[in-house]
């Protein structure tokens, strides 16, 4: 069945849904993104990702442009047209469409596309696995805090983990210290109950998801650390585990082919994804879209 797409102003059969060959966005990666979750037919953390985008779009100096409260409605209207339950939204906007030149156009409006994508998030077959990621270089520029849609770097470190066996790739630093993994934020945690994740800075970009997983840290009985860890920490952790707006948390049971403790998900990282999909499920209960979510709350595995 077709989507219904939006587009600049309009929603569109996902096969009339077009944008120009002289898009900055396809010219020059011009562009910045927003992934949110839907949960029950409602948006979760919509208005921390309207933020993220709003500081996006500020940081590259795009013109004034939609508000949050703009957005809102037309999100609201996206879930509905496409009966969306679980999945999510895709929003990327770009600095418009202007012949080709570096220079950035004057008196261009920014393109505007959403569109859905229908997905268990909650009930992922992964998740009883775990997954297994590979250590390579972080090779993006200095601005990962920016969520613009130069993901090149991001395809290549995943076709890179694809290769070598693996689900994930988790990326370094020249000091051989992990900043994030390739779309999502990384985490280990302690024999002592340590959570470690790197600290905000330009090197990560600052997960909504991560802002969810840090408010749960005491519920889950875990002290929390930002601070840097290395490729041999997160090799010899107790758990370890990735965070997204696509997949919550996600367990990692293997890095770099060692096996994290026993090899299965970790306790403290089943219950902290429990603890997490339960406050999306509430904060999309906020942004209903549809008739009220048939969502179940989460159990640990
Ligand atoms: N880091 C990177 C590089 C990402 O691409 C993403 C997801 N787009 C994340 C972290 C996680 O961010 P969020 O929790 O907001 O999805």
């Amino acid at each position: 069945m077709s989507r219904t797409v939006y587009v600049n102003g309009e929603f569109l059969p996902e096969e009339n849904a077009k944008i120009s060959v002289f898009d900055r966005g396809f010219l020059f990666a011009d562009a910045v993104y927003e992934v949110c979750p839907v949960l029950g037919g409602g948006i979760a953390d919509a208005d921390a990702h309207l933020a993220r985008l709003a500081r996006s779009l500020k940081e590259l100096q795009f013109p004034d442009h939609y508000s949050a409260s703009e957005y809102l409605p037309l999100l609201k209207t996206l879930v509905r047209n496409n009966k969306l339950e679980e999945g999510l939204i895709y929003i990327q906007v770009t600095r418009g469409t202007q012949d080709r030149d570096f220079n950035f156009p004057q008196n261009t409006d920014p393109s505007v596309v959403m569109f859905t994508q229908a997905k268990n998030v909650v009930d992922n077959p992964q998740v009883k696995t775990g997954i297994s990621v590979v250590t390579v270089p972080d090779i993006r520029w200095q601005r990962c805090d920016i969520k613009t849609v130069g993901l090149l770097p991001a395809c290549l470190a995943k076709a890179e983990a694809t290769r070598q066996g693996a689900n994930d790739a988790w990326m370094h630093d020249n000091d051989g210290n992990i900043t994030e993994g390739s779309s999502n934020n990384a985490y280990i945690i302690t024999g002592e109950g340590k959570l470690v994740t790197r600290h905000l800075s330009n090197a990560i970009l600052h997960g909504i998801t991560r802002v969810s997983v840090l408010k749960l840290v005491e519920q889950a009985n875990l002290v929390l650390e930002e601070r840097p860890f290395s490729i041999a920490e997160a090799e010899n952790a107790a758990e370890a585990f990735s965070s997204s707006a696509s997949s919550f948390v996600m367990p990692v049971t293997t890095i770099n082919g060692n096996r994290i403790s026993d090899g299965k998900p970790g306790s403290n990282t089943l219950k902290l994804r429990e603890l997490c999909i339960n406050a999306a499920i509430q904060s999309a209960a906020t942004t209903q879209a549809t008739t009220p979510g048939r969502v179940a709350k989460a159990h640990s595995a």
